[in-house]
């Protein structure tokens, strides 16, 4: 099969727009941390109704920063769940901060909000949910769980979720700290990026400060036209800004932002139609009254019935010039934390199930019908034999 039909998973779509923005920044001379980056928060902050928005090197950075200005540090313990990115769990250690997780719920995939109140203890300072392929977490128990125990903070994991919504509320606007990712998958991008979405001014600010070196003033300011001024370190912070290349870049792509929803929404129920019969469970519909981002569109394979492994099933898709995907095989089951904290795969049964399970078929609005119709065929050759 010739390389150019090969069909990339999560490729991206880069037209002339964003060709021509990110030029017309580097004509600017201005490629740092500038007014590009302040329209795209600005843009962000509209878009996701939130008080105030910051943007990072990623998300990662992102959610890492919420953490430390909220104060979690070693000793405390963040709960998150199993089934996600390596970043979500790495960000809660690299505050010095155990992670502990929690158990998802098979159909949702979300952590299971009636078993976090297992998992508190008298050093819990957070709650990190993820919302898993852009289905939001059901947030009134979790923001309920979270003002029962003593107000603990609810950081939100919302690589997958720019789009989502929650009983009419944006995500970006239910908690007090969320944390979107732009890297080069998301359904957005500005190659790599994040953004943190929050309530409080005060967080907003130490973010801002500490997301630069810890300067009192940001080099935007002190390198503009009013001449030099003098910073102040207030704070050993990170270099995790986000540059004017990268912001022109996502505020072209957030103006697609409906019409790409809207093509993964379609690809998505042609998807579900074509895959009725097959040996698959296909994603449970949306939660009434909410909003599914459709960032993934993952399937559950029935091994026994299908009479192969999830693994073999990737590799006929691959053979066929398919390039899938595995959202996840659960953090608990890798080696740092198998042999961190003695995990076995049985300590988080769902999680471990769809670990064996699943697999993410490509869903990028660049799709052409043609391309859905060939991994549509692909996917009920392999399986009805
Ligand atoms: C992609 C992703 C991240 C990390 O995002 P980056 O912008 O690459 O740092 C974190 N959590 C989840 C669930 C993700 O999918």
């Amino acid at each position: 099969m010739a390389n150019d039909s090969y069909i990339v998973f999560g490729s991206p779509i880069i037209g002339e727009e964003e060709i021509f923005a990110v030029t017309e920044t580097l004509r600017t001379a201005w490629i740092g941390t500038g007014p590009r980056v302040a329209e795209f928060e600005e843009a962000i902050r509209l878009y996701s109704r939130a008080r105030n928005a910051m943007a990072l090197g990623s998300c990662t950075a992102a959610l890492h920063l919420s953490m430390v200005v909220s104060g979690v540090e070693r000793g405390d313990e963040v709960i998150t769940t199993p089934l996600t990115f390596a970043a979500t769990a790495a960000a809660i250690i690299h505050t010095g901060a155990t992670p502990v997780f929690v158990d998802v719920e098979r159909d949702s995939m979300n952590i299971d909000p009636d078993l976090i109140e297992f998992a508190i203890t008298r050093d819990t300072r957070a709650l990190l949910p993820v919302h898993f392929a852009g289905r939001p977490c059901n947030m009134d128990k979790i923001g309920e769980i979270a003002r029962n125990h003593g107000d603990l903070l609810v950081i939100e994991d919302a690589a997958h979720a720019l789009e989502s919504e929650y009983k009419g509320r944006k995500v970006g606007s239910i908690s007090p700290l969320t944390c979107f990712s732009f890297y080069a998958t998301k359904n957005i991008t500005t190659a790599e990026g994040g953004m943190v979405c929050t309530d409080r001014a005060d967080l907003a600010e130490m973010i801002k400060i500490y997301g630069l070196h810890g300067l009192s003033a940001d080099a935007w300011s002190r390198f503009s036209d009013k001449g030099y001024q003098h910073y102040e370190v207030v704070f050993p912070g990170f270099k995790y800004n986000m540059t004017d290349i990268q912001a022109s870049l996502g505020l072209c792509q957030l103006s697609q932002i409906e019409i790409w929803m809207r093509r993964r929404e379609e690809i998505w129920e042609r998807y579900n139609d074509a895959f009725r019969d097959l040996p698959v469970v296909v994603p449970k519909d949306p939660e009434p009254d909410t909003v599914h981002s459709r960032h993934l569109y993952t399937l559950l394979l029935d091994v026994d019935e299908a009479g192969l492994s999830r693994d073999d099933f990737l590799a006929a898709l691959n053979q066929r010039g398919i390039g899938t995907g595995v959202h996840y095989r659960s953090l608990h089951l890798h080696k740092y934390y198998r042999e961190r904290f003695g995990y076995k795969p049985q300590d988080f049964p769902n999680a471990n199930w769809i670990s064996e399970r699943t697999l993410s078929l490509p869903l990028s609005a660049k799709l052409t019908d043609e391309e859905v119709d060939r991994i549509i065929g692909a996917v009920t050759e392999i399986l009805i034999r």
